[in-house]
């Protein structure tokens, strides 16, 4: 769920972004972008996680550029005994037969992963991702419906341009859905 933020400071809400148990830990969300003068700018913040969330999303994050690194590898190979062999075929079949090798390795393990996961996981991979700020307006995209829905409870003041799915999640509460403000994007801004 996309939810836009205006400010600096937001509160995460303290439970696991991905589980929602206890959170011992966080992962840190960094998201940078240049101003007017090219400079580049900076925000981190730390979503809270638990011990095993925070093991599985930089487990998928290494598995992910693991296998992207031995893609890259295999079409190298494949390239390289075409040129020495001048057999572009057999060039083409080693890439091909290594390739599927790896795409195998990497369902298994990734079959692997999904298995030692909770079943309250939202997934493998962050549960919360920056997409970028407008001004001082902050947008993410949550993938967990409930940290979702916790993250804008939590931040109800700050949120602007609310989605039907936002905005119903406000219309539940005493702050309805009325007060959302929305923020005017200027074309070329
Ligand atoms: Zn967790
Ligand atoms: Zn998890």
């Amino acid at each position: 769920m996309r939810v836009s933020v205006s400010g600096k400071q937001f509160v995460f809400p303290r439970s696991c972004a991905c589980c929602g148990a206890y959170p011992l830990t966080e992962l840190t969300v960094i998201g940078a972008e240049k101003n007017r003068r090219a400079r580049t700018q900076g925000w981190t913040w730390e979503i809270p996680h638990c011990l095993k969330c925070k093991k599985h999303v930089k487990a998928t994050e290494i598995l992910f550029l693991v296998t992207l690194a031995l893609t890259a590898l295999t079409v190298i190979a494949g390239f390289v005994v075409g040129l020495i062999t001048h057999y572009w075929t057999f060039g083409l079949a080693t890439g091909a037969v290594t390739l599927f090798t790896v795409s195998i390795a990497s369902w298994i393990a990734w079959r692997i992963l999904r298995a030692k996961c909770s079943e309250n996981c939202w997934g493998l991979t962050r549960s919360v991702i920056y997409l970028g700020s407008s001004g001082s307006c902050h947008s993410f995209d949550i993938k967990s419906g409930f940290y979702a829905s916790d993250f804008v409870l939590a931040n109800h003041h700050k949120v602007v341009n609310a989605s039907p799915k936002v905005a119903s999640i406000l219309r539940n509460t005493s702050f309805g859905n009325y007060q959302v403000p929305r923020r005017m994007i200027r074309k070329g801004d």
